[in-house]
């Protein structure tokens, strides 16, 4: 685009055109900056994770309406079949599209026929296969701040393109390279800086923060610690001493946590950006903080001063949390009228079942509501703030059943917004979990980086209603209720648009794409895409032609964790191919046929005996690394081959080969160069006794 503008300015000047048809270009090139991200005119264009500034995912674009929606299809379509988890929202400037799909490959194509511009590689495999065994592949998206793109790396780099050759400019680690903390969230970018966090609550004695880099250089502009560090190393700033007034005993040993690796949301309005943040590492209260304490700021939303990282205003949402609830789901703003009051509110519906509205002008709670089944409280008292917990919840004597469990009311898939409507459109998910800590030996807890480890013995606890494991609310952020609900027959659907002609549309996890009025939730229009989805639609248009585009690719964790029940939906690793579809009113492509579901069998091997010291030896190991993207039990999910049906356990030097020597890591597996023999074969003989577990059933 630039070039195209170089050159007809520079033929203007030579053939002496009007400056009228020169402003008239310039019109159509986007500056992507704080006025065009916060503006809701950008009709065209979606400009930022949730379009704009706001986070609310609605469009003004008018084209697509109830009357027309059902004769939506297909325009064009990008196969990605290499990929395998894409969780992530495409972006859109001036008619190209952006987006990552796995191992952080971002991708710039024509939006009008999926042709590819350029595309950029990180190369995670080759740059860092040691540090690929925390956290998963999949990335939420990217970010734009006007000729530059960001892209946020699985192994903690922030990366600074050119956007329009896709060439890179600078490269900053994020994450000391001895962590086990890794990045899944889409960078935010504002005031000329991008902000990224980071995940790894769970992977070892980790201490989240989140930090700024400018947009030009990628020179570290400022840091926020989430939660404070040893007292005897002295505080970063006076919101960490305040912080440790509400810890106990010798937190800094376990990390802490808080690790915020979703929702940040920047207030153009306010100049104010809001984090949302993470649940405490390890999960249990009990270790972390022996003598209790709020653990400020655990599962929090904490406004800062976007040029200084300074410490405005905080709510926490759990206080002295220990289910591994956090509230890094989206931050999203509007503009409420509460009793009579014009509010600037903000919301979120974070994992604890709790929907929040909060003044952002000073962070008072206005009100806070259940979205689902929650046990851990009876409700939250607005005097004080905080939520009225329920005797045993925090597993003080015996294991206890607690909606909702660790997977959350709603995670990161996207809430919407619609003023129209004024409702908001959550995802939700109805489970529960048992949590105890019985064996746990709690006072000597230790526990190593690249671990999974987090202090508690959790258990599925199963569905929390009888009638449906998750559901699709409109709600009511101003009445504090349900408006309409469709229930839905399986877990990790994905995030929600919404559409100023008030349609709604919603991937699921069954792989179809739904169309249903934004007002009663009746359903419009119902796409097969045979595939389950876990990323949410965007809306754009290029002259004068609106588009619905998504991508389609199973991933996230309940496509690494989710078991027997994410396993049946046949998404399983390579078998359909990942695609990013777009979708008009006058598209007549026939999408290629997906393969069907498949739920790989097992292979019975009659040579291999298993051991069964050697197999209770490598189930530790499984399961406090490889389950991460393998699955628990060695069942995967969808996001990496089901080993029980690889033959690759089968044999001693392919085994070795794949997890020591690095085999594969191009396409994600991680080195784990320092596995002994002895680990080798103890992986090999549990997973081959799981495979011949399931054969046996
Ligand atoms: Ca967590």
């Amino acid at each position: 685009m630039k070039n195209i503008h170089k050159l007809i300015v520079s033929s203007l000047a030579l053939v002496g055109l009007s400056f009228l048809s020169l402003v008239s270009f310039a019109q159509q090139s986007t500056v992507v900056n704080d006025a065009a991200m916060a503006s809701t005119n950008q009709n065209g264009n979606w400009l930022s994770y949730g379009r704009t500034h706001s986070e609310q995912r609605f469009s003004p674009l008018t084209q697509i309406t109830k009357e027309n929606v059902a004769s939506l299809q297909p325009d064009w379509y990008f196969p990605i079949p290499n990929s395998r988890s894409l969780v992530a929202t495409p972006l859109v400037v001036d008619g190209v599209i952006y987006f990552i799909a796995s191992l952080n490959v971002v991708r710039a194509l024509d939006a009008t026929t999926g042709e590819l511009i350029w595309s950029f590689n990180p190369e995670v495999g080759t740059v860092a296969p040691e540090r690929m065994r925390a956290g998963w592949d999949n990335s939420r998206g990217i970010a734009i701040w006007e000729d530059k793109l960001f892209v946020a790396t699985w192994d903690g780099r922030l990366i600074g393109l050119d956007r329009e050759s896709g060439e890179q400019l600078w490269s900053t680690q994020t994450i000391d390279p001895e962590l086990a903390m890794y990045i899944t969230g889409a960078p935010k970018a504002f005031k000329g800086k991008v902000l990224i966090g980071n995940g790894g609550t769970e992977n070892g004695p980790n201490r989240g923060y989140v930090t700024a880099y400018d947009a030009e250089t990628g020179e570290q502009a400022w840091r926020f610690w989430i939660v404070p560090g040893n007292p005897a190393d002295g505080f970063e700033d006076e919101a960490m001493e305040m912080a440790a007034e509400t810890w106990t005993g010798q937190w800094w040993r376990h990390g802490g946590g808080g690790n915020s690796w979703h929702g940040w949301t920047y207030d153009a309005e306010l100049e104010q950006l809001y984090i949302g943040t993470g649940n405490g590492s390890p999960w249990n209260r009990k270790i972390r903080s022996p003598g209790g304490g709020d653990n400020l700021f655990l599962d929090s939303i904490v406004a800062l001063n976007p040029d200084t990282g300074e410490y405005l205003w905080h709510h926490q949402n759990t206080p002295g949390e220990t289910w591994d609830y956090n509230s890094n789901m989206d931050i999203v703003l509007a503009d409420l009228v509460i009793e009579g009051e014009p509010v600037k509110a903000l919301m979120q519906a974070p994992k604890n079942g709790f929907f929040y509205v909060i003044n952002r002008e000073n962070g008072e709670l206005l009100s806070a509501e259940k979205i689902t089944e929650v046990t851990w409280a009876s409700h939250y008292d607005l005097e004080t703030a905080r939520p009225v917990e329920l005797p045993g919840v925090r597993y003080e004597t015996e294991a206890i059943s607690i909606s909702p469990g660790p997977i959350g009311a709603h995670s990161w898939h996207a809430m919407s917004f619609n003023p129209n409507t004024g409702l908001a459109y959550i995802p939700s998910i109805h489970t529960s979990t048992i949590y105890g800590d019985e064996g746990i030996d709690l006072e000597g807890f230790e526990r190593d980086q690249w671990r999974l480890d987090t202090g508690v013995n959790s258990a599925p606890g199963g569905q929390s209603r009888e009638d449906t494991p998750a559901s699709l609310q409109a709600w009511d952020p101003i009445r504090q209720e349900q408006v309409w609900e469709v229930l839905a027959d399986s877990t990790w659907n994905a995030g929600t648009l919404t559409t100023t002609t008030n349609l709604l549309f919603q991937g699921r996890a069954d792989g179809h794409l739904i169309a249903y009025d934004a007002e009663t939730g009746e359903e419009l229009w119902d796409y097969e895409l045979g595939l389950g989805i876990s990323a949410p639609p965007i809306t754009y248009s290029v002259d004068g032609k609106q588009y619905l585009a998504i991508l389609v690719g199973w991933g996230g964790s309940m496509a690494a964790l989710g078991g027997p029940a994410a396993a049946q939906q046949g998404w399983s690793y390579g078998a359909q191919e990942r695609r990013l579809v777009a979708f008009s009113l006058d598209g007549t492509l026939a999408l290629p046929t997906q393969a069907p579901p498949l739920v790989p069998q097992p292979l019975a091997s009659s040579d291999f005996v298993v051991n069964i010291d050697l197999a209770q030896q490598g189930a530790m190991e499984f399961n406090g690394t490889c389950s991460m993207c393998h699955g628990g039990g060695a069942i995967a999910a969808g996001i990496a081959p089901d080993l029980r049906a690889s033959g690759v356990p089968l044999s001693r030097e392919a085994f070795e080969n794949v997890v020591r020597n690095g085999a594969l890591s191009a396409n994600g597996m991680p080195i784990y160069r320092d596995l002994t023999d002895q680990q080798l074969e103890g992986l090999r003989h549990y997973i081959r006794s799981q495979a011949e577990t399931a054969l046996a059933r």
